[in-house]
């Protein structure tokens, strides 16, 4: 439980220098559509409002939770204690200086691929159709159609939960399949700066339409999700196995293994106990029949619903 005293003068301390939202529901911002509320949810304009949200939530001993566009997240029913920082929209500012682009965390890669573009820059049409910020997407390690972040990222500067300031190079990130080191730290994007190849501005754009165009093909991009469910085992495809495995449009509740695409689960008004039984059922039957153990890629995050006494 968090200390709602400390909750309060957080808020009253911070009210009026940024959006603050008291029991915001994670719903609204994730693209699953689920999850119960956030006890205090920010969205700081800039790097120092950022700064300011931090060194106060760490004075006062409340617990961070750090999000983006909440396109990999699944938030549990009984929701986020403490305070969730979105940095999505808010901080989304992009520098373009040659063959650099230098982007806050929360601008779209969509918006960053479609300047580099517009730049005659490429190397980054791979991530013009991923729903993420640019700060999730270097957490992540975001990637498709044979591009990732970590082929482009030179730079990635942030905080940490003090608002001590860092700064590593693409090498530094220790970059791999779905990985960064950031996983391990409790560190916070705030720029991001890549170097990019020359290419045609026109041939560059007709590339992100056909992979746009391939992607609402295969994906259930109708229905809300949080992308690929699994994380790609070694020597396959986590979609193939429940394919194989006859798992394609099982559901539990309202939580279903896309009938368009099997690596994706998508939600047709369930909660979030229903994907993560979902989400089991489909490890357990996949290891029983392929011996192979699929890894969730999506972030769970939060706390069960308390159960009420009938
Ligand atoms: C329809 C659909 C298609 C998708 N396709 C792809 C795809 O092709 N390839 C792919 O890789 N992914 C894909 N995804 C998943 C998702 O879009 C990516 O993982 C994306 O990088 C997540 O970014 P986000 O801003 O939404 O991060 P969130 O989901 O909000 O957060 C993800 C993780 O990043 C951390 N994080 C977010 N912002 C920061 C920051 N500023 N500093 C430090 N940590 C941060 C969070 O704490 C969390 O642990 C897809 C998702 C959907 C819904």
């Amino acid at each position: 439980m968090t200390d709602l005293t400390a909750l309060n003068t957080l808020e009253s301390r911070l009210n009026g220098s940024m959006k603050l939202i008291r029991m915001a529901p994670m719903a609204k911002y994730t693209t699953l559509r689920l999850g119960g509320p956030a006890d205090l949810l920010a969205e700081p304009a800039t790097p120092e409002q950022l700064v300011q949200l931090l060194k106060a939530a760490h004075e006062l001993h409340i617990p961070v939770t750090l999000m983006g566009h909440g396109s990999n997240l699944l938030v549990k029913d009984g929701g986020i204690r403490g305070l969730v920082i979105r940095i999505c929209r808010e901080m989304r500012r992009i520098e373009v200086q040659g063959d650099t682009l230098r982007a806050e965390a929360g601008a779209m890669l969509s918006s960053l691929a479609m300047t580099a573009a517009e730049n005659s820059l490429g190397g980054l049409t791979f991530a013009s159709g991923i729903p993420g910020t640019v700060g999730g997407g270097v957490y992540m390690n975001a990637g498709a159609y044979g591009g990732e972040m970590s082929q482009v990222v030179t730079l990635v500067e942030g905080v940490d939960l003090t608002g001590e300031a860092f700064a590593y190079t693409g090498e530094e990130m220790q970059f791999a399949y779905r990985r960064s080191r950031l996983m391990d730290e409790n560190k916070i994007v705030t720029h991001v700066t890549c170097r990019l190849p020359r290419a045609d501005r026109e041939a560059l754009i007709k590339e992100m339409v056909e992979l746009n165009r391939r992607r609402a093909e295969k994906q259930p991009l109708t229905l809300p999700s949080a992308g690929s469910t699994f994380k790609r085992p070694v020597g396959g495809y986590a979609s193939a196995l429940v394919d194989e495995c006859g798992l394609r449009g099982a559901s539990i509740g309202g939580a279903q293994v896309s009938e368009k695409h099997a690596g994706f689960l998508v939600n047709k008004g369930g909660t979030a106990a229903d994907f993560l039984a979902l989400i089991a059922h489909v490890q357990q039957v996949v290891m029983e029949q392929k011996g192979i153990m699929l890894e969730p890629e999506v972030r769970i995050l939060g706390e069960d619903a308390p159960v009420t006494p009938v």
